[in-house]
């Protein structure tokens, strides 16, 4: 093993950067080139296909079959022609990432030739045979269907040989199996809510789009030492491994120097995300030793999140070229940051506007206001879902850790911003304003600063902050779906701007002017909200008191804390929004407690065996080699001098002893439980039970083989060491 550890390091060192080189003089050259976008589309469709197209894309109106035929012609020639000889529906399943199965065009024409073929029915609707995917229940195997359908608002592409369609997931019976059914329904109802709202300041917008711009984290890891770890390989983190003597208390890594051979990666993956139109625009280091962010400017939310799936895809494709693996997991070193996903999101409409900045008159800054204000409730009333969207086995390590926003939501608005609400609450106490009241709102209002980008204090420590012109949502993991947390996030805010508009015109109504009526429900909105608004340290033990006495949700518990999927507060908003009916939403949260548990076990699995079969052979090989070496001492000397020179030894004897019997209980302890836990038939509990008793067994088996690291002999440890994984050459 010790051999294979440093053949894996000796590769390591003579790596050399992979030469690459762009595909076109200019960005423009190739931006897109692999995209079956609009003006794709309009070259190689029939007019009337075309317009279908993008009526279906703009309005989300339906394609009839023979235009859909049309459009499947078009796309086959335009892919063939880019070398694509298959093709693919790409859905997003409830576990990780994205799914996919390949077909050819090609099919036997019957007279021993072959024919490609790619019709409407093909391109539009399929079942794939993936009745494995976890469904929580609503698809038994035995009515194995489900289905995929074509999502035109995300356009096709190219990867490889292969045409790329993105697609929904249903089951048979029409309920969602996947991330982007429920997050176009989102869309879609905070679309229809959004304008109605904005009829009030302007009769022009007819569309509001959300907005998501994600700035993505990740480690780089050298394969070869990455294959020599076996967590890593089966869990996407390291279980075990002292810290290194450097890590990142230098803070020398952020903004530092990229090392040549990951900025190779880097112009690879940009290439590539460049040929594939995803505007990639920011690249640098993170925090912790070989991490680093990937960050493009933002698109709208449902193209957005199907970027960041497809640049997962392909960062660890291009990484294998460049011998190195990705690593996604929320935290995959302990001792040194972990990765997030920040989720920036806005508001914007089809006349231009950007719902969450503030504007230059007293007008766009009353629907700013309005806006901004409706968000702070939305996240308010449903904090406890928010944190649900993105709690997972890998972020638990993360939330709460001084790294990462702490296991409670709240909002961070800036001094400034604070100090306007602060006004328009104590300042409007009448249900009636006098005149006088009324103007200096409205001055107040109007003084609101069009850039308050350079203005707000950035907190880092805040779970959801405003950045002057979006809200960016901290808490999310490195390895999520993003749209989960945009799914929960765009319907809360949709549903309650419903409620925000049939308050203002019930108040209408009564007679009251239009401005004074949203003003009059915007300062009740402060007021309730109130408690979401922390622009303290979030990392500070007080803040936990606090928010505890202000009642936001404080779970920490990851199977608790997707409880709040089931609460009556979810299951309504949901239903109102249409996104979830009641049976999805149960069977989704069975999925993730089935996931979480899934994902615990494995973790116990991996960390036993590699403590029993790795660790602990190795440490008694070394132990024997101590014991030899005391007794030909005790040989060679009197026992006077033997006690004086020995003593050392004879006690790291007994320290790997000891320890070496902790490891071994715990570790046979944890299969006993695991046994038991295995056994619990309700998901929820067995998710809890792995919460509870198999999880906190990690930390206390890992804190005796850390240590055993720093006695055994270098040469001999089974896995490449922190400081081996953490720096690349
Ligand atoms: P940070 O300072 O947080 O690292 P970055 O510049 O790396 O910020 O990333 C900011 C992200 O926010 C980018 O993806 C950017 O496109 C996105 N963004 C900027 N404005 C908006 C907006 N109005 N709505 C949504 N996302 C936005
Ligand atoms: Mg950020």
């Amino acid at each position: 093993m010790a051999t294979l550890r440093f053949k894996a390091l000796e590769e390591t060192l003579k790596r050399k950067p992979v030469e690459v080189t762009a595909p076109g003089a200019n960005v423009s050259d190739y931006y897109g080139m692999y995209v079956f976008d609009r003006q794709k589309m309009e070259k190689h469709l029939p007019k009337e296909a075309f317009k279908a197209v993008v009526g279906a894309i703009d309005n989300g109106n339906r394609i009839d079959l023979k235009i859909a035929d049309q459009i499947a012609m078009g796309m086959k020639t335009w892919a063939m022609n880019l070398g694509a000889t298959h093709y693919t529906h790409w859905f997003q399943p409830l576990t990780e990432g994205t799914a996919e199965k390949h077909d050819t065009f090609a099919e036997p024409s019957g007279t021993g030739n072959a024919i490609e073929v790619f019709s409407g029915k093909l391109l539009v609707q399929q079942e794939p045979d993936a009745s494995s995917f976890p469904s929580g229940g609503i698809r038994n195997t035995f009515e194995a269907r489900g289905y995929t359908a074509w999502d035109p608002s995300s356009p096709a592409f190219i990867l490889d040989d292969t045409l790329i369609i993105p697609t929904i997931f249903i089951s048979y019976t029409g309920e969602a199996l996947d991330y982007k059914t429920p997050l176009l329904k989102a869309l879609h109802y905070l679309d229809k809510a959004a304008v109605e709202v904005c009829q009030y300041f302007d009769k022009d917008v007819t569309k509001v789009n959300s907005n998501l711009g994600w700035e993505q984290e990740y480690f780089l890891v050298d394969e070869a030492i990455y294959n020599a770890r076996p967590d890593l390989v089966l869990t996407d983190r390291t279980l075990m491994g002292h810290a290194s003597a450097k890590n990142q208390q230098l803070e020398d890594q952020y903004f530092g120097q990229i090392p040549r051979r990951v900025i190779a990666f880097m112009k690879d993956l940009e290439f590539e995300s460049y040929k594939l139109g995803i505007p990639v625009k920011t690249r640098h280091n993170e925090v912790a030793p070989n991490q680093f962010e990937l960050a493009p400017i933002y698109e709208e939310t449902n193209l957005a999140n199907d970027h960041n799936l497809l640049i997962m895809m392909i960062m660890r494709i291009v990484a294998r070229r460049h011998n190195f693996k990705v690593v996604l997991h929320e935290k995959p070193f302990a001792g040194v940051n972990g990765s997030g996903k920040h989720n920036n999101w806005s508001v914007s409409t089809d006349t231009g506007v950007n719902l969450l900045s503030p504007g230059k008159t007293p007008k766009s800054n009353m629907q700013f206001l309005t806006f901004l204000v409706n968000t702070l409730a939305a996240v308010y009333k449903h904090n406890a879902l928010l944190k649900a969207s993105i709690a997972s086995s890998g972020n638990q390590h993360r939330l709460g850790a001084n790294e990462a926003p702490p296991a409670i939501i709240s909002a961070f608005l800036g001094r400034q911003l604070t100090k306007m609400l602060d006004e328009i609450e104590t300042r409007v106490t009448e249900e009636k304003m006098s005149p006088e009241e009324k103007t200096a709102i409205k001055l107040d209002i109007g003084k609101i600063p069009e850039i308050l980008l350079d203005n707000t204090d950035r907190n880092r420590t805040s779970a959801f902050a405003f950045t002057g012109n979006r809200f960016e949502f901290r808490a999310v993991g490195s390895s999520a779906n993003c749209a989960s947390p945009m799914i929960a996030l765009n319907t809360a805010l949709a549903v309650q701007l419903v409620d925000f508009k049939i308050e203002v015109d019930a108040i209408i109504e009564k007679g009251v002017k239009k401005d004074e009526a949203i003003l009059q429900v915007l300062r009740k909105l402060i007021k309730q909200s109130k408690p979401i608004r922390f622009d303290g340290n979030g990392y500070s033990d007080e803040w936990k008191v606090e928010a505890e006495k202000r009642g936001l949700d404080c779970e920490s518990c990851v199977p608790l804390i997707y409880d709040a999927y089931v609460s009556e507060q979810s299951r309504e908003l949901f239903k109102r929004a249409k996104v979830y009916n009641d049976r999805e939403m149960e069977a989704r949260t069975e999925v993730r407690y089935e996931l979480y548990v899934k994902k615990v076990q494995i973790e116990a699995r991996v960390l036993g065996d590699l403590a029993m079969n790795h660790i602990l052979p190795t440490v008694l090989e070394y132990q024997t080699m101590l014991i030899n070496n005391a007794q030909g001492l005790k040989n060679l000397y009197s026992p006077e001098e033997f006690k004086v020179l020995a003593t050392r030894r004879l006690e790291l004897i007994k320290e790997i002893s000891e320890r070496v019997d902790i490891i071994e209980n715990k570790v046979n302890e944890m299969v006993e439980a695991r046994k038991l836990a295995n056994n619990i038939e309700v998901e929820r509990e067995k998710a809890l039970a792995y919460a509870n008793v198999i999880f906190p067994f990690f930390d206390e088996i890992r804190y005796h083989i850390d240590k055993l690291e720093l006695i055994v002999d270098n040469e001999k440890w089974p896995l490449p060491k922190y400081r081996e994984l953490l720096f690349i050459r």
